[in-house]
């Protein structure tokens, strides 16, 4: 793997991406693409959330609100976090039908 490049969450995707601070784990636009569409509406539902309350709280200037929307964007991230785990990684970390190598890896037994 190159320094400083995060790859697609996909094994067998080659695609990498400029690695940032925030996000260890990404998937690509193709990749996303085939997952499944209530999958990918959940994902960018909570990304959209996430979002408005970012926009949110940079419109106000009170803290107390800052703190109070700030525990809700993190709610939210949380949520995304889960689904990215629960839904998203196994979509492709355990593929029910695999193919081509791993095929053979699993009727071998590695
Ligand atoms: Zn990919």
């Amino acid at each position: 793997m190159k320094e400083g490049r995060t790859p697609c969450i996909n094994p067998r995707c080659n695609r990498t991406f400029k690695a940032d601070d925030c996000n260890s784990e990404v998937v690509c636009g193709k990749c996303f693409r085939t997952l499944p569409e209530t999958v990918r509406r959940e994902h960018r539902g909570y990304w959209r959330e996430i979002r408005k309350w970012d926009r949110r709280i940079k419109r106000t200037g009170d803290e107390l609100k800052i703190t109070r929307m700030r525990a809700i964007r993190d709610r939210i991230s949380w949520r995304l976090s889960l689904h990215w785990d629960r839904e998203i990684k196994p979509f492709f970390l355990a593929p029910e039908k695999p193919d081509g190598l791993d095929a053979f890896f699993e009727e071998v037994g590695l």
